[in-house]
C-alpha cells in the first residue's frame, strides 16, 4: 500500500510525536523505520531513523551531505557504513566525521588506492571510531536489525565489494546494495541470503550491470530507489534497468527525478514514499547511546545466531582464531599483477578488544610461499592490518611481501596463518 500524500505523513509522524500527542486519542499509532535517500546527485547518501530514532547512515555521496543532515536533525551517527571506496560513495565521509559523532564505523575492508580513501582512513584512525570489518553479521539497533551479507572473496574491484545490508523492522525488509554488479548480486543469491524485500535501493545507480531478472524475482520488491544524478556520464539509469525494475515494481523512485525520496517501513511490512525535503523533517530524535553490537560468534537467545551461520559463507576464515580473526585475500587481477603488486594484499582483522602479538608469525600461500612479520608486530583491539604482495616499508599496519612476483592466484588459493611456534591458526580459502 503507498500513500504518497505530505498530510498523510505529517499526520502519522505527529501522532507518534510525544509534544503533541496530546491531540490524538485513542492507541499509539505505529511507528516507521524512516529510510530517507538524500538527493546528492551522481552518489549515494542514505539516513535511516529507526524507530526510537537513532541514526544509521550508509554512504555519504560525493560532497558533504551536513546541509542535509542538519535539516533531518541529525547531530549523533550510531552506525555509518561505507558500501565501497568510490568516491561518489566515501567523498562525503570526512565531512560527516568531522561535524558529527560517530558510534561503529563498518567498511568492506579492502583498501582503495586514491588519496580519499586514504585520508578517510586515517581519519577514522584518529578519531578513534570504532571499526568493523563487513563480514557476516547481524547488528541490531533498538527495534531494527541489520543483516551485513557475505562478500564475495575475489572479485575484481570495489563495485562488487560493495557491503550488502538487509534491514529489518518486523515484516518490513529493505535490501542496500551499493554499487554491486551482477557478479555480487549471483554471489548472493548463490549464498542464500537473497529475501523478498519491501525496499531496494537499486544496485549501481540503474546500471545494466546492476541487475538481473533472477535477482529482481527473488528480491521481488515493492518499491525501488534509485540515486543517481540528474546528469551523469554514465547513462544512468539505463532504460534496460528501468524496465526491469518496473515489472517488478509498483513504484520506482529517482532522486535525479523525484528529488530526495523518504520511504517510512511499518512493522507489518506496510510502506509509504514521501518525496522532497520539506516532509520528512519532523522525526523526534534520541542520543546514540548504548546499542547492541552482536557481532559473529557471539551468544544470543534470540535467534540471531541461527541467520549469522546460514549466512557464512563456505570460504570464511577457519581455525582457531576463527573467532578472533578474519583474514580477507584481495587476489587483484592479472592486468593489476605486472604493474602493480600492491594490488594484491591480505587483510587481517582483529575483532578482539586486546592487541594481538603476531611476531614472527607467518602468512603463507597454498605454494608455500609465505612471508614473515618482524618481531615485536601486533594488530591493535578492533584493527587490521594489511599484507601487501610488493615492495614497501612497513609502518606497523602496512606490510609488504617485497615480492617481485604475484602470490595470490586469481583463480582460487589458500592463505594460512602460522603463529610463531609454527602451528597453523587460520585457513582462508577462495575459489
Ligand atoms: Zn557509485
Amino acid at each position: 500500500m503507498t500513500v504518497r500524500f505530505m498530510l498523510a505523513l505529517v499526520a502519522s509522524l505527529a501522532a507518534t510525536s510525544s509534544v503533541s500527542g496530546q491531540a490524538i486519542a485513542g492507541p499509539e499509532a505505529p511507528k516507521p523505520v524512516v529510510i530517507t535517500f538524500l538527493d546528492v546527485g551522481q552518489g549515494d547518501a542514505t539516513v535511516i531513523r529507526t524507530p526510537s530514532g537513532r541514526v544509521v547512515m550508509i554512504d555519504a555521496g560525493r560532497v558533504s551531505p551536513l546541509r542535509q543532515l542538519t535539516r533531518l536533525g541529525v547531530s549523533e551517527i550510531a552506525l555509518l557504513i561505507a558500501t565501497h571506496a568510490h568516491a561518489d560513495h566515501i567523498g562525503g565521509l570526512d565531512d560527516v566525521l568531522t561535524a558529527r559523532p560517530v558510534d561503529t564505523y563498518v567498511d568492506n575492508g579492502t583498501p582503495h588506492t586514491t588519496e580519499t580513501y586514504r585520508e578517510l582512513m586515517a581519519h577514522i584512525e584518529r578519531l578513534d571510531v570504532r571499526y568493523l570489518q563487513a563480514v557476516p553479521r547481524t547488528l541490531i539497533l533498538d527495534e531494527i536489525s541489520l543483516d551485513i551479507l557475505p562478500l564475495p572473496p575475489s572479485m575484481e574491484g570495489q563495485n562488487n565489494r560493495s557491503v550488502g545490508v538487509i534491514l529489518r523492522y518486523g515484516e518490513f525488509l529493505a535490501f542496500f546494495s551499493g554499487d554491486s554488479e551482477r557478479p555480487e548480486l549471483e554471489f548472493w543469491q548463490g549464498r542464500g541470503v537473497v529475501e523478498d524485500v519491501t525496499l531496494l535501493k537499486a544496485p549501481h545507480h540503474g546500471a545494466v550491470n546492476g541487475f538481473t531478472y533472477s535477482f529482481l524475482e527473488e528480491a521481488s520488491p515493492e518499491v525501488v530507489v534509485i540515486s543517481v544524478g540528474g546528469t551523469n556520464p554514465y547513462g544512468h539509469p539505463r532504460p534496460e534497468a528501468l524496465a526491469a525494475y518496473s515489472s517488478f515494481a509498483d513504484e520506482v523512485l529517482r532522486t535525479d527525478r523525484d528529488g530526495t525520496v523518504t520511504v517510512l517501513g511499518f512493522s507489518d511490512g506496510r510502506y509509504e514514499t514521501v518525496l522532497g525535503e520539506d516532509s520528512y523533517d519532523q522525526v523526534e530524535l534520541q542520543s546514540m547511546g548504548d546499542w547492541d553490537l552482536n557481532q559473529l560468534g557471539s551468544e544470543d537467545e534470540s535467534g540471531e545466531l541461527e541467520l549469522i551461520s546460514r549466512m557464512l559463507p563456505s570460504n570464511q576464515t577457519t581455525g582457531s582464531m576463527e573467532h578472533v580473526l578474519t583474514l580477507i585475500v584481495n587476489a587483484g587481477t592479472n592486468s593489476q599483477d605486472a604493474s602493480n603488486l600492491n594490488a594484491e594484499y591480505v587483510v587481517i582483522e582483529n575483532h578482539s578488544p586486546t592487541s594481538l602479538d603476531i611476531g614472527m608469525w607467518q602468512l603463507c600461500d597454498l605454494s608455500s610461499r609465505c612471508f614473515r612479520f618482524p618481531a615485536g608486530s601486533k594488530i591493535d583491539g578492533a584493527r587490521r592490518v594489511v599484507v601487501y604482495t610488493g615492495y614497501g616499508a612497513t609502518d606497523g599496519v602496512s606490510f609488504f611481501m617485497n615480492n617481485g612476483n604475484a602470490v595470490w592466484n586469481d583463480n582460487g588459493d589458500e592463505a594460512r596463518l602460522f603463529d610463531a611456534g609454527g602451528q597453523e591458526v587460520l585457513r582462508y580459502v577462495y575459489e
